[in-house]
Order: C-alpha cells, then sequence, then structure tokens
C-alpha cells in the first residue's frame, strides 16, 4: 500500500506505524515515551501528526496506516504542538545539560534542538522534592531529569521481567519508584542495566561511567560478551588515549536484543587490571616465572603424561566452563575420554 507524508508518496505494509513508515522514508520524528522494544506507547505527544479525515493530531507511534492515508507532519500547528511537549518537559525538571551524563546522546535534548526550543518558557519547577538516588552500586537515579516516559517501567516489568519499577503517587507528585519507594540500592533490582539503556535522558545513568568521557569523546566497539556462552552482542565505549572501557551497551539484535546481566554489562574492568594474566608462567623454585606458549604446553603434556603413568587415568579431572564455546567444551571432552581415558570431566553450570 501507499501514503502520503507532507506530499511524498512512501511505501507501506499493513500493520506498521505511521511513525515506521515516516521514519523509513527520513522523515524527522521526535519521540520521547516510544522506543522499539517498549513498543507503542502514545504517552508524550512528541510524535504527533495531522492525518486527514481524523480529528485533532494524532500520536504517530500508536497509529496504524491505511492505504491512501495523507498525513502532515511539518505542519505550523504540529510543530507548535511538539515544542509545547518540549517546553513543558524541560520547564518541569532540572535540566542541566552541560554537566548532564546524557549531554550529546539525550532524546529530549535532540527533540529540542531539531524543533528549534531554545531554552523553556515556563517557569522552572521547583524541584527540591525531586530525589537524586545514587544508593545503588551501579546506577545512578535523578528524579529531577525524569520526564516520566514509562519506558524503564515497560523495560524492567515485560522485557526483563524483572517488575522492580512502576509509577508511584499520583498527579504533580508522580514519580517512578523502585518496589514500595525503597531506595534503588535496597530495592530488588538486580542491576541488570536495562531501565539505563531505555532511558532517553540522563534521569538513569551507569554509575562507573560518571565523569569518564564525553559521548562523543569515546570510540564505540562492537563485540561478543566474554562472559558466558550465550553470546550477547554489546558495544564497549572505550577511551582510546586512556586504553579504558567506560560504558557497556547492549546492542539491539540476537541473541540478547540490548539486555545484560550485571556481569555484562557492569563487569568490563578486568581487561586493563593491573594484576590480569597475560602470558603463560610456570612455576620455579616457588617463583612465576614468563614463559612462552611452547614451552607451558610441552611442561603441561609432559607432566600429565607422568603423572596419569604413574597413578592411573582416574587420577585425571576437567572441568568446562560457560565461559567457552561449545566447541572448546566438546573438545575438551573428548581429550579427557578420548586420550585420557577417564570420565571425570565437569562443567561449572551443571551446579
Ligand atoms: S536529561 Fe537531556 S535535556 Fe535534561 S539535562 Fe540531561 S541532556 Fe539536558
Ligand atoms: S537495573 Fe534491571 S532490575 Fe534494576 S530496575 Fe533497572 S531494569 Fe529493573
Ligand atoms: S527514569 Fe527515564 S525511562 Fe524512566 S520514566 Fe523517567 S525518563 Fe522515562
Amino acid at each position: 500500500m501507499q501514503i502520503t507524508i507532507d506530499g511524498k508518496r512512501c511505501e507501506a505494509s499493513p500493520g506498521q506505524t505511521v511513525l515506521a513508515v515516516a521514519r523509513a522514508h527520513g522523515f524527522y520524528v521526535p519521540t520521547l515515551c516510544y522506543h522499539a522494544k517498549t513498543g507503542k506507547a502514545g504517552k508524550c505527544r512528541a510524535c504527533v501528526a495531522e492525518i486527514a479525515g481524523m480529528r485533532g493530531l494524532q500520536t504517530t507511534c500508536t497509529v496504524e496506516v491505511k492505504d491512501g492515508m495523507v498525513v502532515r507532519l511539518d505542519s505550523e500547528k504540529v510543530r507548535k504542538a511538539q515544542r509545547l511537549v518540549v517546553d513543558l518537559l524541560l520547564s518541569s525538571g532540572r535540566h542541566d545539560c552541560l554537566s548532564c551524563e546524557k549531554n550529546g546522546e539525550c532524546e529530549l535534548q535532540a527533540a529540542a534542538y531539531y524543533l528549534g526550543v531554545k531554552k523553556p518558557s515556563f517557569a522552572v519547577a521547583n524541584d527540591e522534592a525531586a530525589k537524586f538516588d545514587d544508593t545503588s552500586r551501579f546506577v545512578v537515579r535523578d528524579d529531577a531529569k525524569c520526564i516520566k516516559c514509562g519506558r524503564c517501567v515497560a523495560g524492567c516489568k515485560n522485557t526483563v521481567c524483572n517488575d522492580v519499577l512502576d509509577f508511584g503517587f499520583r498527579s504533580g507528585r508522580t514519580k517512578v519508584i523502585c518496589d514500595h519507594d525503597q531506595p534503588m540500592g535496597a530495592s530488588t533490582c538486580v542491576q541488570c542495566g536495562e531501565c539505563v539503556q531505555l532511558c532517553p535522558v540522563g534521569a538513569l545513568v551507569d554509575k562507573k561511567a560518571v565523569g569518564q568521557g564525553r559521548v562523543w569523546d569515546l570510540a564505540k566497539v562492537n563485540t561478543t560478551c566474554p562472559y558466558c556462552g550465550v553470546g550477547c552482542q554489546v558495544t564497549m565505549h572505550v577511551d582510546r588515549p586512556r586504553n579504558r572501557i567506560v560504558k557497556v551497551t547492549g546492542r539491539e539484535c540476537a541473541p540478547n536484543e540490548g539486555m545484560l546481566c550485571v556481569k555484562g554489562r557492569y563487569g568490563y574492568d578486568f581487561p586493563s587490571h593491573p594484576e590480569r594474566l597475560k602470558y603463560p608462567m610456570i612455576k620455579r623454585d616457588g617463583v612465576h616465572v614468563r614463559v612462552s606458549w611452547d614451552e607451558a604446553l610441552d611442561y603441561t603434556a609432559d607432566r600429565i603424561r607422568t603423572i596419569v603413568g604413574q597413578h592411573g587415568p582416574d587420577v585425571f579431572s576437567a572441568f568446562g566452563s560457560g565461559r567457552i564455546t561449545n566447541e572448546n567444551n566438546y573438545a575438551l571432552a573428548k581429550f579427557t575420554r578420548a586420550v585420557i581415558h577417564t570420565n571425570n570431566i565437569d562443567h561449572c553450570a551443571r551446579t
């Protein structure tokens, strides 16, 4: 089917939203509550458009296309409504972009930029009561920047199924709470960081990354999480001059679709740890001495051969690991059973 957006004929498929078609054809549509993973929300009303035959402005993230639909995105009425949404959100929080951790990748900041909202035109809210919660080991919450989009709530509830976050209180006092309004560090949060990844603004940020580098200064390196056999896809945000990983985010593709566990997201200190093992060593006279791989492998093979020869194959046992590939675990099992002739093989994931 085809629809028309600002006079341009656009190919569309049944079930697609107007937002999806508009973006696929290069139109700018600001969104704050919509996220592909948390789905249609229709809360923030930043994505509105005029649609012929429909009363008032429609949220493009919720309206599905119909053949022949005529959509206006770039009208003064639409832009005025979008500017008002952004203006009200900027006015109702403490948006000190200069020092905000999200500066440069904030969706509210981007919407203000593209819509030409230079500063809040309403009296800025008194945010004295807004809580700053840094009780969690890995996540910092700043209520004064929260725009109540609900992406964190939907992510925690529906995507990772932890159900820690929800909206509490009512009206102007509405806020995101952990469990029964506990500090995050005292709640049932498992610190997976999914809510941080979904938050469009600086209301939820990774604690370890605070002050460690601006988004535009960090190199982005796509790789596979080193921890287990699931093989989650991650992006490392690297401070190249200091050769340090500053932050890890999940890539929104198979198998993890952006989700990570606490180890994958926050356990990234080991590559640059001063005590990290970087080469093989053999203990001689009580001291570990650096050797070549050939020497280390020859020494190990010789010791196994000698000990098994003296005491029989059952003195040998091997332990596989979830941190290596299936193929490596298979080779280890084959070596243990077919070469050493013992069934003493186990795996850390079995217990
Ligand atoms: S959350 Fe966004 S708009 Fe608010 S201070 Fe941070 S960067 Fe600026
Ligand atoms: S870190 Fe994970 S478990 Fe904790 S609140 Fe966020 S999404 Fe929920
Ligand atoms: S904390 Fe972030 S994701 Fe959650 S409601 Fe507030 S702005 Fe949205």
